[in-house]
């Protein structure tokens, strides 16, 4: 589903980001990402997402060579086959969680009526379908999540990338958003989570530590699983 290839990203000014970061990731995993503040976490997860194209290196999402992409094919990629939850979940003010998620088919090109269902679905999925017209500040953080998630996954989309989705949530709520994306890895969903919270890194199948820009540790190198 992912391959990274000596994968560089440098900022002007002489900042690494990444420094030749070489990583697979197979259809159907549930992958935490972790390691310190500005060690590369939310560049990798950029790059893999195609919103950062990298400085060099071969990044295949999907089978797909990102580098040969256009800017439109990289929005198709983008808008068809991955799905992005944020920690500050990204949601439209004075929007209701109904459009916020409709919004979110947009690339689909169906029309409204029909992104409407599927987002109600979606909202259903995640435990939300009494609160489809509530706007973001009438929701809490965890739901405010939940709605996210539902934009997220409201195409369907084989991948889904997660940066600290947890971060902004009270345990309890966090617990429920993880619960979810366990939900949908189960469905098959290759997921890749940045988090800074040890017990639930320790409670995914695979955790890759970073630390200046590479890798430092993989547990899928243990177990042979990549
Ligand atoms: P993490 O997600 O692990 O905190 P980041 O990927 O955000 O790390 O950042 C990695 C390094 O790249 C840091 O040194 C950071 O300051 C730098 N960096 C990230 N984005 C930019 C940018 N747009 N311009 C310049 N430097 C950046």
């Amino acid at each position: 589903m992912i391959s990274l290839t000596d994968v560089s990203k440098s900022y002007p000014g002489g900042v690494t980001a990444l420094a030749s970061v070489s990583l697979e990731i197979r259809r159907g995993e549930l992958v935490a990402i972790v390691g310190p503040s500005g060690s590369g976490k939310s560049t990798m997860l950029n790059t893999i997402g195609t919103l950062d194209r990298p400085s060099g290196g071969t990044v295949r999402i999907d089978g797909y060579d990102v580098s040969k992409l256009s800017d439109n094919q990289l929005s198709a990629l983008r808008g068809t086959r991955i799905g992005f939850v944020f920690q500050h979940f990204h949601l439209a003010a004075k929007v209701s969680a109904l459009d916020n998620v409709a919004d979110g088919l947009l690339y689909s090109g169906l029309p409204l009526s029909e992104r409407r269902r599927r987002a109600r679905a979606a909202l259903d999925r995640v435990g939300l379908g009494h609160r489809i017209d509530h706007e973001p500040h009438e929701l809490s953080g965890g739901e405010r999540q939940r709605v996210a998630i539902a934009r997220a996954v409201a195409g369907d989309p084989p991948l889904v990338l997660a940066d600290e989705p947890t971060g902004a949530l009270d345990s309890v709520s966090g617990a429920g958003v993880m619960e979810l994306l366990h939900d949908l890895h189960g469905s098959g969903t290759t997921i890749v989570i940045i988090t800074h919270d040890r017990e639930i890194a320790g409670s995914l199948p695979r955790q890759v530590r970073m630390r200046d820009g590479r890798i430092v540790a993989d547990s899928a190198a243990l177990t042979g699983v990549a």
